[in-house]
């Protein structure tokens, strides 16, 4: 019997994470999904039924996307763990950081199989929080960075497949969400939001681009940090979110943009990530749209990577917040809190609109990525044209969060399991 989406926020992993890797010095060489979830159950943020596992897609499933030979070319790089010339240069695999690793198809494939099964449990509405996708660079026929198979467009295209004709992406990764949005460039049925480093590698997604009117992109300065986040989510993302009235919400939310990862430059704190997940996990909305998760992208470096790892849990307690009532929504600060800077008028999304019932899905990134540690290093230092926007500040606010963010990560430390000793 599947679960309800609708009842409680379903929770889909898989053990393939447990022991995988990219290899030992690729950046997402470290567990992340694993931890993860293991860290979701020793908290007691699960149903007792625990997560649902996530089935692997098969090359038919993934052929709605991606190019039969690129598919084939992944399962015979898996079996013979090498790729040859021809599949290098025209696949991206074994290149451009995208390694031949021990599970090279089955492990994209799970998380795609996830992202699809996570289509499946919201067509009648609900929320699913899907820690091992969000691979938003994978491209129809190659590998980028370090995405395989992109898990969202599968999602996404399911939904379409559901009869859904209005769904809006938004993805929060630091790094713009190209390939999601080259998929649906000439599509009006999805619309893709995207708040990244300007200047960053892929090196797109300026403001400028907007897809052929399906598409907003935010490029924001290095720095960039939770005040100025909650200033966007009040003045672009919840407005955009209720003009286009959607019947479903994906959203991509890597942890690359949180403070220190070396993948970036930005500085958020989990706090602007959980600002945006409830706020698009909003009741009003959800009880119309479809929601989709990916997981934690913790390419952190080794004394901040824990931090990373629980990004995910604790937006599965976001999610959860309906079962935490008052005691989250007050030490989750609202945009009030913002001492005015980032304060916005119409601050909560409004329900109305198209009549099809659906679920918020969220989708988080775990891994999305450059290619490669110093891919876009330099380039983002001159802030690629972004513009700090009018009325947030920099500073203050988001030091004070961040502390308190450190200081509740530090209590969580001492009851959380350590790394691979999970239940
Ligand atoms: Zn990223």
């Amino acid at each position: 019997m599947p679960p309800d989406a609708r009842l409680r926020p379903v929770l889909i992993g898989s053990e393939i994470y447990r022991r995988s890797s990219y290899g030992p010095k690729h950046p997402l060489a470290i567990p992340r999904v694993s931890t993860a979830l293991d860290l979701i159950e020793a908290m007691g943020w699960l149903p007792p039924e625990g997560w649902v596992p996530a089935p692997m897609a098969s090359p038919a499933e993934l052929a709605r996307f991606h190019h039969p030979d690129y598919i084939a070319a992944l399962q015979r790089a898996e079996a013979t763990q090498q790729a040859d010339a021809a599949d290098r240069a025209r696949f991206h695999i074994g290149a451009h950081g995208n390694p031949v690793y021990r599970e090279v198809f089955s492990r994209p494939a799970t998380s795609a199989g996830g992202c699809l099964l996570a289509a499946r449990l919201t067509a009648a509405g609900g929320i699913v929080h899907c820690p091992g996708g969000g691979t938003h660079h994978g491209r129809p026929d190659r590998a980028s960075g370090f995405c395989y198979l992109n898990d969202p467009v599968l999602g996404l295209l399911a939904w379409l497949d559901q009869g859904l004709d209005a769904i809006l992406y938004v993805d929060i990764d630091a790094h713009h969400g190209d390939g999601v949005q080259d998929a649906f460039h000439d599509d009006p049925r999805v619309f893709t939001l995207s708040v990244h480093e300007g200047g960053r590698w892929p090196f797109t997604g300026a403001a400028t681009d907007r897809a052929g009117g399906h598409a907003r992109n935010l490029p924001v300065p290095p720095g960039f940090n939770d005040s100025e986040m909650l200033w966007l989510l009040h003045q672009a993302i919840l407005p955009i979110a209720r003009h286009l009235r959607p019947q479903a919400i994906m959203l991509q939310c890597g942890a690359d943009a949180l403070e220190e990862d070396p993948l970036s430059r930005l500085a958020l704190s989990n706090n602007a990530h959980w600002g945006v997940v409830r706020a698009l996990a909003a009741r009003p909305l959800q009880q119309r749209a479809l929601g989709r998760g990916a997981g934690p992208d913790g390419r952190g470096a080794a004394p901040r990577r824990a931090g990373r790892r629980r990004l995910q849990p604790l937006v599965r307690r976001t999610l959860l917040g309906r079962d935490l009532g008052g005691a989250q929504r007050r030490r989750d600060p609202g945009p009030g809190d913002a001492g005015g800077r980032a304060r916005a008028a119409g601050a909560e999304l409004r329900p109305g609109g198209r009549a099809r019932p659906a679920g918020t899905l969220v989708h988080h990134a775990p891994r999305c990525a450059a290619s490669g540690r110093g891919a876009g290093g330099g380039a983002a230092r001159g802030g690629g044209g972004a513009a700090r926007p009018a009325g947030a500040a920099r500073g203050g606010l988001t030091r004070g969060r961040n502390r308190r963010g450190a200081r509740r990560l530090r209590r969580m430390r001492g009851r959380a399991p350590p790394p691979g000793e999970g239940p």
